[in-house]
């Protein structure tokens, strides 16, 4: 794909999506210097290759097992500390009130020899050596986390494809995702191709959007992501009147919810990156009235 092109589209659909949304006004300057970030950061990667997709193994991967969800953290090189100030810059235009803590993270990491080990501790989910890093450069914690966990989507972004590719032939049935296992930011209903038994659906496919990776795999309609309730009296959706192709969807078992595009009627199909700040909106209405959302990113968590 044109990558210049791929570009543009972002910046343009984050504007024109923040004209149409007046309202949503603050979220979009909030966080789409954010969202430019991640998209420069694919392109930083684009020549990244310190990984090595693991071998898929159906029997596991189709009980639930995503790809790579055991995976060692890769060679990041140089690589990571490159995307965390990209990403830490966003941060700062974005958010003034946290500003200075980013400028001083920016200072207190930008020598340090051992700066990859921040990718391993949000990569094994290891409080201890995260405490232990924290304490060595004296800093936010918070703050340290939230933009090292951003860091890393971009090297998630750009190992999908490949992954994708090695998990093809296989049965995927969960609603978090079969590459690395996060749940979705988005959900869009889809035109109906040819329809197999087991997602036969009337009015549409449902696909899921990675909050982590990016990658798309279709998941059953009338069926919760989160808790895979199918009681169809337990699973309703929310919808503003204005806007009759957007709505949230939630599930009375487990009290999450989720956003919803439908776009068999759109003659633009929405950039699935920049969409969800466009919905924010909706997350206000189901968070007030206590749901929990599928996946939190940085603009849903109120
Ligand atoms: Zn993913
Ligand atoms: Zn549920």
């Amino acid at each position: 794909m044109d990558k210049n092109k791929k570009k543009r589209d972002v910046q343009a659909g984050l504007l024109a999506l923040r004209k149409r949304m007046p309202a949503l006004e603050n979220i979009f300057d909030a966080f789409g210097p954010l969202v430019i970030a991640l998209e420069k950061a694919d392109d930083l990667l684009a020549d990244w290759d310190g990984y090595k997709i693991p071998d898929a193994y159906a029997p596991r991967f189709e009980q639930g097992v995503a790809l790579l969800s055991d995976m060692e953290l890769p060679d990041l090189g140089e690589k990571y500390r490159e995307v965390f100030m990209l990403v830490a810059g966003a941060v700062a235009e974005g958010l003034p009130a946290i500003s200075k803590e980013v400028d001083e993270i920016v200072v207190a990491v930008g020598e340090v020899e051992n700066f990859n080990d921040l990718a391993k501790a949000l990569w094994d989910e290891d409080g201890k050596l995260l405490r232990s890093l924290i304490d060595e450069w004296k800093i936010d914690d918070q703050t340290l986390a939230f933009i090292g966990t951003m860091a890393l989507k971009p090297f998630m972004a750009r190992m999908e494809p490949e992954a994708a590719k090695a998990i093809e032939n296989m049965a995927w049935h969960k609603g978090y995702c079969p590459v690395c296992g996060t749940f979705p930011d988005l959900a869009l209903l889809k035109k109906s191709g040819d329809d197999n038994a087991y997602l036969k659906s009337h009015g549409g496919q449902r696909w899921l959007h990675c909050s982590c990776c990016g990658h798309e795999w279709r998941f059953k309609r009338n069926t919760c992501p989160w808790c895979e309730n199918e009681d169809i009296e337990k699973l309703r959706y929310l919808q503003a009147d204005e806007r009759k192709n957007e709505r949230v969807d939630v599930c009375e078992s487990c009290k999450h919810y989720f956003v919803t595009i439908d776009t068999r009627e759109l003659s633009d199909q929405p950039d699935p990156r920049v969409a969800p700040l466009g919905l924010v909106h909706l997350d206000i209405s189901a968070q007030e009235k206590d749901y929990l959302p599928l996946a939190e990113t940085p603009w849903n968590v109120l």
